[in-house]
């Protein structure tokens, strides 16, 4: 492995991840001391603990002192056992996961892959804890996983419809790709950003959102509407459903949806 290689495999190592999540969680302790709080139980600590809001939006506020985790992420963990069998059994792919998500599947699940996207390595190539894979072009045999979990990726892929099929060929045939991403009931879905060669042109005003290895953010590609559970049926002939999920006792106080999608 060569050098750049080796850095990039070993700060995505489990490790190191660990040690991060640990001292991102003292920060967080310290950065929200005046912050209003509130107590329950998170889905991903699967534990009573202390929430935080942060003002960063319904989606993204209040924060698990514990873990991290936000509204979707406990969101769609705690609307798994609905759409998915116990995860003890299955074999789970994430894209693209935070550390909290990272941690909870890989001890939940006896069989967990945790992929990223890694521009410039073969795809498959395994870097530290993590696969290479774009979300487009998966280097995973077709019927890998029993459930596929991506959280606030979809709107930042080049081609979201490509994605999902790319997603479902992955799946067993009664397995199900369950997810989150924003939309907004009062729009239809549509692009922010094309690609001419590759490279993005925005046709709105550029958007980023949160990333947590990337400084700069991830831009957002795709704003979805109403139309999206219509577009996957007409598009791809895949059903796909959308739950709303609210609890303020899990720290999920405003409605979050959590879409499932699977084969007809
Ligand atoms: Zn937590």
């Amino acid at each position: 492995m060569t050098g750049p290689r080796l850095v990039q495999a070993v700060l995505l190592s489990a490790a190191v991840l660990r040690a991060r999540a640990g001292g991102k969680r003292l920060l967080r302790r310290l950065r929200l001391r005046g912050a209003v709080r509130s107590r329950g139980s998170c889905p991903l600590c699967e534990r009573e603990v202390e929430f935080a809001a942060t003002g960063a939006g319904e989606r993204e506020s209040p924060v698990c002192l514990r873990c991290g985790s936000v509204p979707r992420q406990r969101a769609l963990v705690a609307a798994l056992p609905l759409l998915a069998p116990p995860l003890d059994g299955v074999r789970l792919h994430e894209s693209s996961p935070s550390p909290c998500t990272f941690f909870h599947f890989g001890r939940r699940c006896r069989g967990f892959t945790a992929s990223c996207h890694l521009p410039g390595l073969a795809p498959g190539t395994r870097v530290g804890a993590f696969v290479a894979a774009d979300l487009e072009r998966q280097p995973f045999p077709g019927g890998s996983f029993d459930v596929v979990v991506t959280l606030d990726v979809l709107e930042h892929v080049p081609r979201p419809l490509p994605a999902l099929a790319e997603v479902a060929r992955t799946l067993t045939p009664a397995g199900v790709h369950v997810f989150t991403a924003p939309r907004a009931a009062s729009r239809t879905t549509g692009a922010r950003v094309r690609f001419v060669g590759g490279q993005p042109e925005p046709v709105a005003a550029p958007e980023y959102h949160r990333d947590p290895f990337s400084r700069a953010g991830a831009l957002v590609v795709t704003d979805f509407g109403c139309d999206f559970e219509a577009l996957v049926a007409r598009e791809l002939g895949l059903v796909c459903t959308a739950a709303v999920v609210v609890a303020p006792e899990l720290g999920v106080p405003s409605p979050v949806e959590v879409f499932a999608v699977r084969r007809a």
